[in-house]
């Protein structure tokens, strides 16, 4: 483990993970990493140049060309947006925010070859700072040796209902039902993938979001960090 405090989240489509974590980042001055934007970014880049999802070798030759950036949101950047993505040189920090993204992320995070230069580029953001970064696999593959490891996670149709509402305020029209079994379909493809599937380890600390407000949310790991720092900082 290097000297930066490194908070890893995991959890299932629309539990609050991007959310909070950008709020933590925030209070505590870290910088919040959303490895999804990373698949997403896979997936925007594959539609840009007519590769399909499933091209492993297109889609590997791809992203070793690509440079993929995130920083947290500054001046006119605070748009809405929970981080800035910029590839290539280009911000697309809302481009890949679809639904079409999405369920296109799901697809080709089934890759391997994908996951492994993702993981390693997200692994290189993390050795100089610290950061709350989030995604499926954080708590085992990419930060296994994080000082924080939390599961996020709520029930089916909160989270559904969540999503729906997000969209809907960004003008996006897609009915409850197109948002709920897309968030289905996508947590079990995520949970049933042979490599590195979203799971719970033992070390992680469950957070159901269910019944709970964001704040309370952001309090009870912010008051956590707090306590684990003080602690770091005495021994
Ligand atoms: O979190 P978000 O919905 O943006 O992620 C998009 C997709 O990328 C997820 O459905 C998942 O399939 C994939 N993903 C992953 N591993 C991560 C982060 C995201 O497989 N660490």
């Amino acid at each position: 483990m290097n000297n930066h405090f490194h908070i890893a989240i995991d959890g299932p489509v629309a539990a609050g993970k991007g959310t909070i974590s950008r709020i933590i980042a925030e209070r505590l001055n870290f910088l919040y990493i959303d490895t999804g934007a990373m698949y997403r970014v896979a997936v925007l880049l594959a539609m840009k140049n007519d590769v399909q999802f499933d091209d492993e070798n297109a889609l590997v030759a791809l992203l070793e060309k690509s440079e993929i950036k995130m920083n947290n949101p500054v001046g006119l950047e605070r748009d809405g947006r929970l981080t800035t993505v910029i590839a290539n040189n280009k911000d697309v920090s809302w481009k890949i925010r679809t639904e079409e993204v999405g369920r296109g992320a799901s697809i080709v995070s089934q890759i391997t070859a994908v996951r492994t230069i993702l993981v390693k580029k997200q692994q290189a953001i993390t050795q100089f700072q610290d950061v709350v970064m989030e995604g499926r696999d954080i708590t085992y593959k990419v930060l296994p040796n994080a000082n924080l490891k939390i599961y996020l996670t709520g029930k089916d149709f909160i989270r559904a209902n969540r999503r729906h509402l997000q969209l809907q305020n960004r003008g996006i029209d897609v009915s409850f039902n197109q948002v709920y079994s897309d968030l289905v379909l996508r947590d079990k493809m995520d949970i049933e993938r042979t490599n590195d599937p979203l799971k719970i380890v033992d070390d992680a600390w469950v957070i159901d979001t269910s019944d709970l407000s964001i704040e309370q949310v952001v309090n009870l790991i912010v008051f956590k960090v707090n306590i684990m720092q003080e602690t770091l900082l005495e021994n």
